[in-house]
C-alpha cells in the first residue's frame, strides 16, 4: 500500500484551509501546502496508522489462547446485567431513558471523535475546550483510556489481519467483536505495539492526565454519576438508574464500537481495496455515527470524514463540522474525489456506484 502513496494521496481539501488571499499574495509555505499527489501534504503529523504489508505472521501453530478470567467474569455480569436493564425500560421514569441516550450519545463521540478520529489518526485538530469535552465523553464510555485505545488502535491498522493485529477478524467474529479483550494479548501486538510512535499523545498533557487518573475518574464518570443523577434528582429507582441508565448504556455503546471491529470487517463490500479485510457496512455506519465506511477508512486512514461522504449516516462528521462551524475544530483532512475515483478503479472490488 505504501508504494501507492504518491497517487492516491491529493492535496489537503480540508474546508477550514484558508484560500490564499490572492494568487499573487500566495506564501511559499501556502504553496508547499496545497501541492497535489504529495503524501505530507495531508497529514505531516502522523504516519502511523498506515497499512505496512511487508510484516508477515511468523509460520508455526498460533499460540494456545490464555484466558483471563477476570475479564469474563465482568464481561458476562455486565451483560446480564444490559439484559436485566431492557426488561426495566418499559417502567423507567421518561427523564432516566432520556438520560441514558443523551449519555450514549456523548460517550460514542468520545469514541468516534475523539479516541478514534482526533487520537488515533490525528485527522482534524481541535481547540482545548473541544479536547476538554472529548476526553471526558471519552471517560463517559469507558473503553480503556486514550492512550492505550490509540496504540491498539493504530496497530491493527498498520498490521492488520495479521497476528499482531489485536482483534485480527481471520479469527472469527466473536474474537473481533469482544473475545480479544477476554484473553492474553497475542505476543506479536505486544511486539509491535511497542515499535508504534505514540510520542504525540504521550506529549498531550490532557491525555497523559486522563491516563494517571483513569480508574477513579471512569468509576464516578461512568458509573456512579449516571447511577445516582436519576436516582437523587428526579426520585427513580436505584434499581431502574443502575440496570438501564449504566450497564445498558454502557453495553449498547461498547458493542456498538466492537461492531466496526467484527462486522464491518466480515460482511460488506470493499469497493475502495478489495485486498483488504475492511468493509462498507451502512447498518455499522448508523450503529456506530458513521465508522462503518470500513474498506474507506483502512484504504484513507488519514480522512477526518472515515467516509468518501460526509454527512451520510456519519453523525461524527456533523458533530466535527459543527465544532468546525464554532471554530472548535480545524485542519480537517480530506482525500480528493480524484484521488478516491483513482483508487477505486485501480483496486476496488466493482461494487462502487462509479464502477
Ligand atoms: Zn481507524
Ligand atoms: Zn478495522
Amino acid at each position: 500500500m505504501t508504494a501507492h502513496i504518491p497517487q492516491e494521496i491529493s492535496s489537503s481539501c480540508g474546508t477550514t484551509l484558508t484560500e490564499p488571499h490572492s494568487w499573487g499574495q500566495q506564501s511559499a509555505e501556502e504553496k508547499v501546502e496545497k501541492a497535489p499527489f504529495h503524501s505530507e501534504d495531508i497529514r505531516p503529523e502522523m504516519k502511523e496508522d498506515i497499512h505496512d504489508p511487508s510484516y508477515q505472521d511468523e509460520e508455526g501453530p498460533p499460540p494456545k489462547l490464555e484466558y483471563v478470567w477476570r475479564n469474563i467474569i465482568l464481561m458476562a455480569l455486565l451483560h446480564l446485567g444490559a439484559l436485566y436493564g431492557i426488561t426495566l425500560v418499559p417502567s423507567c421514569k421518561v427523564y432516566t431513558c432520556l438520560t441514558g441516550m443523551f449519555y450514549s450519545w456523548v460517550a460514542a463521540l468520545g469514541i468516534t471523535a475523539g479516541a478514534h478520529r482526533l487520537w488515533s489518526h490525528r485527522t482534524y485538530k481541535a481547540r482545548l475546550p473541544l479536547r476538554l469535552f472529548l476526553i471526558i465523553a471519552n471517560t463517559m464510555a469507558f473503553q480503556n483510556d486514550v492512550y492505550e485505545w490509540a496504540r491498539d488502535h493504530r496497530v491493527h491498522h498498520k498490521f492488520t489481519e495479521t497476528h499482531a493485529d489485536p482483534h485480527d477478524s481471520r479469527r472469527g467474529f466473536f474474537f473481533s467483536h469482544v473475545g480479544w479483550l477476554l484473553v492474553r494479548k497475542h505476543p506479536a501486538v505486544k511486539e509491535k505495539g511497542g515499535t508504534l510512535d505514540m510520542s504525540d499523545l504521550k506529549a498531550e498533557k490532557l491525555i497523559m492526565f486522563q491516563r494517571r487518573y483513569y480508574k477513579p475518574t471512569v468509576v464516578l464518570i461512568s458509573i456512579v454519576l449516571p447511577t445516582l443523577v436519576p436516582w437523587y434528582f428526579w426520585g427513580e429507582s436505584f434499581q431502574h438508574s443502575f440496570y438501564v441508565a449504566t450497564l445498558l448504556r454502557y453495553a449498547v455503546v461498547l458493542n456498538a464500537t466492537w461492531l466496526v471491529n467484527s462486522a464491518a470487517h466480515l460482511y460488506g463490500y470493499r469497493p475502495y481495496d478489495r485486498n483488504i479485510g475492511a468493509r462498507d457496512n451502512a447498518l455499522v455506519s448508523v450503529a456506530s455515527f458513521g465508522e462503518g465506511f470500513h474498506n474507506y477508512h483502512h484504504t484513507f486512514p488519514y480522512d477526518y470524514s472515515v467516509s468518501e461522504y460526509r454527512w451520510h449516516i456519519n453523525f461524527t462528521t456533523f458533530f466535527i463540522d459543527c465544532m468546525a462551524a464554532l471554530g472548535l475544530a480545524y485542519d480537517r483532512k480530506k482525500v480528493s474525489k480524484a484521488a478516491v475515483l483513482a483508487r477505486i478503479k485501480r483496486t476496488g472490488d466493482g461494487s462502487h456506484k462509479s464502477g
